[in-house]
């Protein structure tokens, strides 16, 4: 048996282990940052799961062992008893971030454009918003815990015209407004002459 095919077994065996124990499925269940409330102060809070320790158990004992990983309201809250476990556990994927954003955009118009906000790409465009004092800025760029009173009050506004708009509201002086000619389309009248 060559380094190569020794190589590859392994691999394989591992790639059979992670697909067949279900550790890879319970990493994606739980991996990712989640807003929940707080059961402590009734407050939004972001989260996280200590995703590989719930998939190693998954896989050791059939069972995940939830716990959490990071929390916004560590340090001061740390050591509470992650009470908001049983929120995750009830359901996993509705308080996913990008979820409760994706949900939140789904039907509604670049507030500059009026195009409706299309699927979201996240890692190449991801859409963007306009708070009241005008700033425009990606969603990402927030404090997850305060997207909930955010997302009352901004307007949603498409990756394109946050690039557009953006510039023009951070650098005013670079930017010449020019109004494009609307051309009007000149027809010609029909003939009733006789060749
Ligand atoms: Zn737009």
């Amino acid at each position: 048996m060559t380094a190569w095919t020794l190589a590859a077994s392994i691999l394989l065996a591992a790639a059979a282990y992670l697909v067949l124990t279900g550790f890879f499925a319970t990493w994606r269940k739980y991996h990712g940052v989640r807003l929940i409330t707080c059961p402590e102060n009734g407050r939004p809070a972001a989260v996280s799961v200590n995703a590989f320790r719930a998939a190693h158990w998954r896989a050791v004992s059939g069972e995940p062992v939830v716990n959490l990983k990071s929390c916004s309201r560590w340090p001061e809250m740390g050591g509470c008893d992650e009470g908001c476990v049983s929120q995750i556990e009830a359901s996993p994927q509705s308080c996913l971030v990008r979820a409760i954003v994706a949900d939140w955009y789904s039907g509604k118009s670049c507030t500059f454009c009026h195009h409706p906000i299309a699927r979201i790409v996240w890692h190449e465009r991801p859409p963007a918003i306009r708070e009241t004092d005008g700033t425009i800025r990606e969603w990402t760029t927030e404090r997850v815990e305060e997207l909930p009173d955010l997302f009352r009050t901004c307007d949603p506004v498409c990756w394109s015209c946050y690039v557009v708009e953006g510039f023009r509201h951070d650098h005013t002086d670079l930017v010449i407004e020019r109004h494009r000619i609307e051309e009007t389309m000149h027809t010609i009248a029909p003939s009733s002459a006789v060749y």
